[in-house]
Protein backbone atom coordinates (compact mmCIF):
# COMPACT_ATOMS: atom_id res chain seq x y z
CA UNK A 1 0.00 0.00 0.00
CA UNK A 2 1.41 3.60 -0.73
CA UNK A 3 1.68 6.47 2.04
CA UNK A 4 -1.87 7.53 1.21
CA UNK A 5 -3.81 4.49 0.66
CA UNK A 6 -2.24 4.01 4.37
CA UNK A 7 -3.32 7.00 5.80
CA UNK A 8 -6.98 6.66 4.34
CA UNK A 9 -6.76 3.25 6.18
CA UNK A 10 -5.92 4.64 9.25
CA UNK A 11 -8.54 7.15 9.19
CA UNK A 12 -10.96 4.91 8.36
CA UNK A 13 -9.59 2.35 11.87
CA UNK A 14 -9.78 5.43 14.32
CA UNK A 15 -13.08 6.72 13.19
CA UNK A 16 -14.51 3.13 13.58
CA UNK A 17 -12.72 2.93 16.80
CA UNK A 18 -14.22 6.41 17.77
CA UNK A 19 -17.18 4.92 17.03
CA UNK A 20 -17.52 2.45 19.24
CA UNK A 21 -15.40 3.22 21.94
CA UNK A 22 -18.51 5.99 22.27
CA UNK A 23 -20.92 3.67 21.73
CA UNK A 24 -19.15 1.12 24.57
CA UNK A 25 -19.59 4.42 26.91
CA UNK A 26 -22.93 4.69 25.88
CA UNK A 27 -24.07 0.88 26.46
CA UNK A 28 -27.76 1.62 27.61
CA UNK A 29 -27.25 -0.52 30.15
CA UNK A 30 -24.28 1.06 31.54
CA UNK A 31 -26.33 4.36 32.30
CA UNK A 32 -29.35 2.24 33.58
CA UNK A 33 -26.62 1.01 36.21
CA UNK A 34 -25.99 4.36 37.11
CA UNK A 35 -29.20 5.56 37.53
CA UNK A 36 -30.06 2.22 39.72
CA UNK A 37 -27.32 2.96 42.05
CA UNK A 38 -27.74 6.52 42.43
CA UNK A 39 -31.45 5.23 43.46
CA UNK A 40 -29.70 2.56 45.03
CA UNK A 41 -27.83 5.10 47.61
CA UNK A 42 -31.18 7.16 48.58
CA UNK A 43 -32.63 4.04 49.25
CA UNK A 44 -30.21 2.94 51.87
CA UNK A 45 -30.39 6.09 52.88
CA UNK A 46 -34.02 5.60 53.98
CA UNK A 47 -33.01 2.27 55.88
CA UNK A 48 -31.07 4.15 57.65
CA UNK A 49 -33.74 6.35 58.59
CA UNK A 50 -35.90 3.59 59.29
CA UNK A 51 -33.72 1.55 61.54
CA UNK A 52 -32.59 4.56 63.64
CA UNK A 53 -37.17 5.17 64.17
CA UNK A 54 -36.70 1.29 64.90
CA UNK A 55 -34.01 1.31 67.27
CA UNK A 56 -35.87 4.37 68.92
CA UNK A 57 -39.23 3.08 69.04
CA UNK A 58 -37.83 -0.12 70.88
CA UNK A 59 -35.74 1.80 73.05
CA UNK A 60 -38.93 3.77 74.16
CA UNK A 61 -41.04 0.39 74.62
CA UNK A 62 -38.51 -0.98 76.77
CA UNK A 63 -38.36 2.19 78.57
CA UNK A 64 -41.91 2.24 78.99
CA UNK A 65 -42.29 -1.64 80.40
CA UNK A 66 -39.49 -0.89 83.12
CA UNK A 67 -41.48 1.81 83.90
CA UNK A 68 -44.27 -0.54 84.42
CA UNK A 69 -42.41 -2.90 86.43
CA UNK A 70 -40.75 -0.23 88.76
CA UNK A 71 -44.69 1.04 89.08
CA UNK A 72 -45.67 -2.60 89.94
CA UNK A 73 -43.16 -3.11 92.13
CA UNK A 74 -44.43 -0.27 94.28
CA UNK A 75 -47.99 -1.26 94.19
CA UNK A 76 -46.97 -4.68 95.35
CA UNK A 77 -44.61 -2.80 98.00
CA UNK A 78 -47.63 -1.18 99.65
CA UNK A 79 -50.32 -3.48 98.97
CA UNK A 80 -47.97 -5.85 101.02
CA UNK A 81 -47.97 -3.04 103.89
CA UNK A 82 -51.82 -2.82 103.61
CA UNK A 83 -52.30 -6.49 103.61
CA UNK A 84 -49.55 -7.02 106.73
CA UNK A 85 -51.84 -5.27 109.22
CA UNK A 86 -49.21 -3.15 110.01
CA UNK A 87 -50.80 -0.10 109.04
CA UNK A 88 -53.76 0.55 111.58
CA UNK A 89 -54.08 3.97 111.44
CA UNK A 90 -56.82 4.87 109.80
CA UNK A 91 -55.52 7.96 107.96
CA UNK A 92 -52.46 6.13 107.22
CA UNK A 93 -54.68 3.32 105.40
CA UNK A 94 -56.46 5.91 104.15
CA UNK A 95 -53.28 7.94 102.35
CA UNK A 96 -51.89 4.31 101.49
CA UNK A 97 -55.44 3.41 99.73
CA UNK A 98 -55.46 6.87 97.66
CA UNK A 99 -51.78 6.40 97.05
CA UNK A 100 -52.44 2.99 95.61
CA UNK A 101 -55.41 4.28 93.23
CA UNK A 102 -52.71 6.50 92.51
CA UNK A 103 -50.56 4.23 91.33
CA UNK A 104 -52.70 1.74 89.88
CA UNK A 105 -53.60 4.75 87.40
CA UNK A 106 -50.38 5.29 86.76
CA UNK A 107 -49.75 1.86 85.65
CA UNK A 108 -52.90 1.90 83.45
CA UNK A 109 -51.70 4.98 81.52
CA UNK A 110 -48.05 3.45 81.61
CA UNK A 111 -49.65 0.59 79.97
CA UNK A 112 -51.34 2.21 77.52
CA UNK A 113 -48.64 3.82 76.64
CA UNK A 114 -46.44 1.01 75.93
CA UNK A 115 -49.33 -0.14 73.74
CA UNK A 116 -49.22 2.85 71.66
CA UNK A 117 -45.46 2.64 71.50
CA UNK A 118 -45.78 -0.94 70.36
CA UNK A 119 -47.69 -0.30 67.96
CA UNK A 120 -45.22 2.35 66.18
CA UNK A 121 -42.60 0.10 66.79
CA UNK A 122 -44.41 -3.08 64.63
CA UNK A 123 -45.25 -0.06 61.92
CA UNK A 124 -41.65 0.85 61.92
CA UNK A 125 -40.03 -2.83 61.65
CA UNK A 126 -42.83 -3.56 58.58
CA UNK A 127 -41.75 -0.41 56.78
CA UNK A 128 -38.23 -0.73 57.08
CA UNK A 129 -39.09 -4.80 55.95
CA UNK A 130 -40.59 -3.25 52.52
CA UNK A 131 -37.73 -0.75 52.31
CA UNK A 132 -35.00 -4.05 52.83
CA UNK A 133 -37.15 -5.89 50.01
CA UNK A 134 -37.63 -2.83 47.47
CA UNK A 135 -33.66 -2.67 48.11
CA UNK A 136 -32.92 -6.69 47.80
CA UNK A 137 -35.11 -5.93 44.40
CA UNK A 138 -32.36 -3.55 43.46
CA UNK A 139 -29.50 -5.05 43.85
CA UNK A 140 -30.68 -8.21 42.07
CA UNK A 141 -31.37 -5.86 38.77
CA UNK A 142 -28.03 -4.07 39.58
CA UNK A 143 -26.39 -7.56 39.01
CA UNK A 144 -28.60 -8.62 35.93
CA UNK A 145 -27.88 -5.18 34.00
CA UNK A 146 -24.35 -5.94 35.36
CA UNK A 147 -24.35 -9.14 33.31
CA UNK A 148 -26.29 -7.45 30.49
CA UNK A 149 -23.31 -5.11 30.36
CA UNK A 150 -20.31 -7.68 30.29
CA UNK A 151 -22.23 -9.27 27.82
CA UNK A 152 -22.33 -6.62 25.49
CA UNK A 153 -19.47 -4.98 26.66
CA UNK A 154 -17.21 -7.87 25.88
CA UNK A 155 -18.38 -8.18 22.45
CA UNK A 156 -17.89 -4.21 21.60
CA UNK A 157 -14.07 -4.61 23.91
CA UNK A 158 -13.14 -7.35 21.31
CA UNK A 159 -14.31 -5.25 18.10
CA UNK A 160 -12.45 -2.79 19.54
CA UNK A 161 -9.07 -4.97 20.00
CA UNK A 162 -9.90 -6.33 16.58
CA UNK A 163 -9.82 -2.67 15.17
CA UNK A 164 -6.67 -1.53 17.42
CA UNK A 165 -4.58 -4.40 16.01
CA UNK A 166 -5.37 -3.43 12.56
CA UNK A 167 -4.46 0.02 13.60
CA UNK A 168 -0.65 -0.82 14.60
CA UNK A 169 -0.36 -2.84 11.76
CA UNK A 170 -0.71 0.20 9.49
CA UNK A 171 0.83 2.47 11.22
CA UNK A 172 4.16 0.59 11.00
CA UNK A 173 4.06 0.90 7.36
CA UNK A 174 3.39 4.72 7.32
CA UNK A 175 7.17 7.36 7.68
CA UNK A 176 7.01 8.21 11.10
CA UNK A 177 7.30 11.79 10.37
CA UNK A 178 3.61 11.36 8.52
CA UNK A 179 2.59 9.66 11.29
CA UNK A 180 3.73 12.00 13.64
CA UNK A 181 1.44 15.00 11.49
CA UNK A 182 -1.51 12.56 11.25
CA UNK A 183 -1.30 12.10 14.97
CA UNK A 184 -1.18 15.98 15.66
CA UNK A 185 -3.64 16.80 13.34
CA UNK A 186 -6.17 13.82 14.87
CA UNK A 187 -5.81 15.53 18.53
CA UNK A 188 -6.80 19.38 17.02
CA UNK A 189 -9.66 18.47 14.31
CA UNK A 190 -11.87 16.37 16.47
CA UNK A 191 -10.41 12.72 15.91
CA UNK A 192 -10.54 13.54 11.78
CA UNK A 193 -6.77 14.31 10.23
CA UNK A 194 -7.02 13.15 6.57
CA UNK A 195 -9.10 13.40 3.65
CA UNK A 196 -9.39 12.22 0.24
CA UNK A 197 -9.66 14.57 -2.51
CA UNK A 198 -12.83 13.63 -4.57
CA UNK A 199 -13.35 15.68 -7.46
CA UNK A 200 -12.66 19.55 -6.41
CA UNK A 201 -13.89 18.20 -2.82
CA UNK A 202 -11.82 17.90 0.55
CA UNK A 203 -13.80 14.53 1.87
CA UNK A 204 -12.79 15.69 5.56
CA UNK A 205 -14.12 19.21 5.29
CA UNK A 206 -16.67 18.73 2.69
CA UNK A 207 -14.88 22.26 0.52
CA UNK A 208 -15.30 22.74 -3.01
CA UNK A 209 -11.23 23.61 -3.97
CA UNK A 210 -11.13 26.10 -6.65
CA UNK A 211 -10.37 24.28 -9.79
CA UNK A 212 -6.90 25.45 -10.56
CA UNK A 213 -6.34 23.88 -6.83
CA UNK A 214 -7.60 21.35 -7.52
CA UNK A 215 -6.04 20.38 -10.37
CA UNK A 216 -2.54 21.72 -8.76
CA UNK A 217 -3.31 18.94 -5.87
CA UNK A 218 -4.34 16.02 -7.89
CA UNK A 219 -1.14 16.19 -10.11
CA UNK A 220 1.19 16.78 -7.07
CA UNK A 221 2.57 14.35 -4.71
CA UNK A 222 0.12 11.89 -3.24
CA UNK A 223 -0.15 13.28 0.11
CA UNK A 224 -1.06 17.19 -0.05
CA UNK A 225 -2.91 19.45 2.62
CA UNK A 226 -6.21 20.97 2.04
CA UNK A 227 -5.99 24.61 1.38
CA UNK A 228 -9.23 24.98 3.18
CA UNK A 229 -9.15 23.05 6.65
CA UNK A 230 -5.37 21.75 6.77
CA UNK A 231 -5.96 18.61 6.50
CA UNK A 232 -4.06 15.66 5.19
CA UNK A 233 -5.65 15.57 1.87
CA UNK A 234 -4.62 12.24 0.02
CA UNK A 235 -4.80 11.87 -3.89
CA UNK A 236 -6.39 8.56 -4.89
CA UNK A 237 -4.30 7.47 -8.25
CA UNK A 238 -6.76 7.00 -10.88
CA UNK A 239 -9.83 8.89 -9.09
CA UNK A 240 -11.28 11.72 -11.27
CA UNK A 241 -10.18 15.59 -10.80
ZN1 LIG B 1 -10.39 19.95 3.85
Amino acid sequence: MTQGALLVELGRLDLALMREEKVLDEIPEKLEILRLRKRLKEIEGVLEKADAYCRTAEAMVRKSADETALVQAKIDAEQSKVLSGSVTNPKELQSLTRELEALSRRKSAIEDETLALMEKSEAGAAQREKVEATLAQGHAKEAELIAAFREKGGEMQRAIEKLRAERTKVIAGIDPALLDKYEALRAAKHGVAVGVLEGDVCSACRTHLPADRAQAIALGPEVAECPNCRRLLVVVAGADS
